[in-house]
């Protein structure tokens, strides 16, 4: 298929040729007709599917033939968990409308309001946005939805783990009743499909990949070492194999910052990325390892979410993370769009029961590789595939830290954090994205980074 099939004008298609694109994805060859028709749409679909154009082409299409918007109003609302996710919409917006005279804002928190309230004074027809700062700036008069024809939840899975929906559904409340939503999750949970019911009408459900099948184009090892010594085993991987741009995962913000220095201390030039850095900060780190002054970029889960760096060909998992679909997500950074990449994972004995959640989730066994010198004293356990689902894990006690998206300082006031995130559970859903059997009890949640 060809993107001219599809029904888009020649200034997207034009920039679409130069960003190099030849065809569309699978997402983007089901997601842009409906789109474009008008029809409410919900997509299963991951990062690294080309999901981003899938939902940006159509909505610039449309809005390239409606009126601009009014003082303080927004055609399109993209809502988005994190604020690296929002900064990269916010790209694709400009890239694929390059050709179009049409205005677009990113706003998120973290950073100084007033220069967003001014960006938004004329009124934009994109605003991607994150929840929480979205609610500051309605509450400061700086955004009104009155023209509001399209809304789009991204990431919708993630933002209901990062306990988003209570500001979801104050959001949707302020919206008109009639619009186009748009709904992108990379799994379709209970918790999902009953946000759903209340967002999305009649509408077309497309689905892509089976949640795991990203995991194909990785190419995937285990490296078993002991735990004190990961970080030696880290830098030697680095340097013998050549590694020159590797994105590195830590569970926690501690670990990155520790896992940083370690890893300069041995030469390597280092980053961390989490939501303990200030935006200038991570958009810096980002940037630098994009351009290739950074070598090893260690992140947290939720830091790095949607994070796109074209055809990166290394991805570590220092540590395993908590919850098996976390797996899929952060390996997905590699063997972006049909492209191979390579994941390793540093897995010592302790871990030997997340690495078998994750085996038994992507439905294989990962080869496994100890590095000479290095093989561990605890040895993990073989691991075998279990007929049975992974098991959930117990829901964790929400912590009242800042969050990504979220409002902060004086702003935060009221702001409702006892709410139960809704977790995730990827294991009985099926290809179309339905799920086959009802969940009971609580769903699970993952450990906020
Ligand atoms: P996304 O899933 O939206 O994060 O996109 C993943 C990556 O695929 C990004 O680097 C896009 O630039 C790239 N991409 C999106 N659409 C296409 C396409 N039709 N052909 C090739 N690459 C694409």
């Amino acid at each position: 298929m060809k993107f001219d099939s599809l029904g888009l004008s020649d200034s997207i298609l034009k920039a679409i040729s130069e960003k190099g694109y030849d065809q569309p994805t699978p997402i983007q060859a089901q997601a842009i007709p409906p789109v474009l028709e008008g029809k409410d749409v919900m997509a299963a679909a991951q990062t690294g599917t080309g999901k981003t154009a899938g939902f940006t082409l159509p909505i610039l299409e449309i809005l390239s033939k409606g009126q601009r918007a009014g003082a303080n109003q927004a055609r399109v609302l993209i809502l988005t968990p994190t604020r690296e996710l929002a900064a990269q919409i916010g790209e694709s917006v400009d890239t694929y409308g390059k050709y179009l005279p049409l205005s677009s804002a990113v706003v998120f928190g973290g950073v100084k309001i007033s220069p967003q309230m001014i960006k938004l004074r004329r009124g934009v027809d994109v605003l991607v946005a994150t929840p929480g700062r979205l609610l500051d700036l309605y509450q400061q008069n700086a955004i009104r939805f009155k023209d509001l024809e399209i809304l789009v939840l991204d990431e919708a899975d993630r933002m209901l783990d990062m306990g988003f929906i209570h500001d979801i559904k104050k959001i949707l409340a302020l919206l008109p009743k009639s619009r186009q939503n748009l709904l992108f999750s990379a799994t379709f949970s209970d918790d999902i499909r009953h946000l759903a019911k209340g967002l999305v009408n009649n509408p077309v459900e497309v689905s892509v990949t089976p949640p795991n099948s990203t995991v194909d184009l990785v190419e995937q090892w285990v490296c078993p070492v002991d735990k004190n010594r990961k970080s030696t085993v880290l830098s030697r991987l680095i340097i013998d194999k050549k590694w020159h741009q590797v994105l590195i995962f830590s569970r926690t913000k501690h670990g990155a910052n520790k896992l940083t220095k370690l890893l300069e201390s041995d030469g390597i030039n280092a980053a961390a990325i989490h939501g303990n850095k200030s935006q200038g900060a991570r958009t810096k780190a980002l940037a630098d390892f994009k351009a290739g002054n950074i070598r090893a970029l260690v992140a947290t889960d939720i830091a790095a979410r949607g994070l796109d760096i074209d055809q990166l060909p290394q991805v570590v998992n220092f540590d395993l993370p908590n919850v098996p679909e976390d797996y899929i997500h952060r390996i997905g950074r590699t063997g972006r769009a049909g492209a191979t990449g390579k994941a390793v994972s540093l897995v010592c004995a302790d871990e030997f029961k997340l690495l078998a959640d994750i085996e038994n989730l992507i439905k294989q066994l990962i080869p496994r590789t100890e590095l000479e010198g290095f093989s561990p004293v605890n040895k993990l356990p073989e691991s075998r595939l279990n007929t049975k689902p992974a098991k959930l894990k117990k829901p964790k006690k929400v912590n009242p830290g800042h969050r990504d998206g979220q409002r902060s300082g004086e702003l935060a006031a009221g702001h409702d954090h006892s709410g139960k995130p809704a977790g995730r559970n990827g294991q009985n859903q099926n290809q179309s994205g339905n799920r086959n059997k009802p969940a009971s009890g609580n769903a699970p949640r993952r450990s906020r980074v």
